[in-house]
Parts: C-alpha cells; structure tokens; sequence
C-alpha cells in the first residue's frame, strides 16, 4: 500500500491534500464528533449562529475556553510539518482542510484553503471587519468592534451552524476537486456535508484517491483507490522516508 501510494505520487502531476480533525488529533485537539469528542462533553448549541447572537453571554465563555484558551496552546505535529515541506519541495500543490486550528499554516504551509474558516480571525458581525485573533484582547465577555462608530459583537471567522460556506475556499476547493489527479484524503471520515463531496467531486473528475485514517470511512469503498491504515504522523514519516529513497 505505501509502496503503490509512493507512486501514484511520484507519477501526479497536481496533488491536492484533503484533511480534517484526524490530523490535528495528535496536536492534542480532540475532534467533534465520535466517543471523547468535543460533542460528547458540550452542547453544539453554543455554535448556533442565532444562539451566539441572542445568548452570547452563555456561548461565548464555553467558545473562548474551547477555541482560544485551549486550542490556542496546540502545536504542528510531523504530519503537517512533512505536508508543509512538500508543498515547498513541489510535491503537493495545496491543501483543503476542515480544521478551524490553522494548524497547517503555522507549519508553513503557504496553499491552504480553510473550508470552514479559521479561528484566527474575528469579523464583526455589522460592519464585517476582520480582526486577527492576536489583535484583540480576549477576556469572559465577548469581543466587540474596535471601530469606535461600530462596536457591535465580533464572531470568530470559523462558521457556525446555520452559516455558508466561505466563498473563496468554496470556489478553489472545486477548483482542485476537478483540476487534480491525486487527492490524499486524512483523518476524515466523510460525513460532513458539503466538505465530504470535495473528494469525491474529485474522483468523479479522474483523480485517484490515497486515505489515509485510523479505521474505515465513507469514502473507504467508494472512492479510495489505495486505504493506508494507521495515525497520520506514522504514515506520513513512512510515506516521507520513501519519497527520500528514490
Ligand atoms: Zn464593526
């Protein structure tokens, strides 16, 4: 399996990572869903747009220990360090990620598309200015605009429930899902709607599928053409040190 999957990206001529909480796991940051997952032990509806903008008093301290305090101290780990050399060494063209931890960037990575936005930014929910999270002085009470006529609540830059897609990592997305002939999915199973299609638009566009997960997934026996079993960290330093060999 690795073997093949060394060729198949030696052989790609534009290579898209598709990633999601899996690979962030082992940076500490539990995932969503599933058995020890944030869900598990808290209420989504603290990430209920209109439940943000009507009781953010009962939201936002659960959001800024969740997403700031704890979040914030995570680290790259070798996978998103080895996929952030590969994009400088031409490897890989870009990644697609569902993870709001921007972890892939502090890694180095340049090509990141963020699909369900980040948690390093703030926009205000009026005057739609965005803030860098590292502006803003973050205490129990909310965020507000610091423009001084404005004022109004700030929202963290990743989406709530009830939100869209953001539109630019929308539209580069299914430009990579129909432009790219290897996608190597990791460390996501492929239920979230609409980030799950990317891969298989991908697929339907004729690109050959490497996953890379610890069990299973939706795509596993639809669309993966070669299944790596196993943490993203090990499979990545195994896949690195034969890219090396050759
Ligand atoms: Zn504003």
């Amino acid at each position: 399996m690795l073997l093949h999957a060394t060729k198949l990206i030696n052989t790609a001529k534009r290579v898209t990572i598709f990633t999601g909480a899996g690979i962030s796991v082992e940076s500490g940051i539990p995932p969503f869903r599933g058995e020890g997952g944030l869900w598990s032990k808290y209420d989504p509806i603290i990430l209920d747009l209109d439940y943000y903008l009507n009781k953010t008093e009962l939201s936002w301290p659960i959001i800024k220990e969740l997403f700031y305090d704890f979040f914030g101290n995570a680290k790259p780990n070798a996978a998103h360090k080895i996929l952030a050399n590969w994009e400088q060494s031409g490897i890989i063209r870009e990644i697609i990620t569902q993870n709001i931890d921007s972890l892939h960037q502090q890694a180095g990575t340049k090509a990141v598309h963020e699909f369900h936005g980040t948690a390093d930014n703030f926009i205000c929910t009026k005057c739609q200015t965005i803030y860098n999270t590292k502006e803003l002085v973050l205490t129990s009470e909310a965020p507000l605009c610091l423009n001084k006529n404005c004022k109004a609540l700030l929202k963290p830059n990743f989406i709530f429930f009830g939100e869209g897609i953001p539109h630019r990592a929308y539209e580069a997305s299914l430009y990579a899902a129909h432009h790219s002939d290897l996608f190597i999915v990791v460390g996501t199973t492929g239920e979230i709607m609409p980030a799950s299609q990317i891969p298989i638009i991908a697929k339907q566009n004729g690109a050959k599928i490497i996953e890379i997960n610890t069990s299973p997934s939706n795509y596993s026996d639809r669309i993966t053409d070669v299944f790596i079993q196993g943490k993203a960290t090990q499979v990545f330093k195994q896949l690195n040190g034969l890219l090396e060999k050759q």
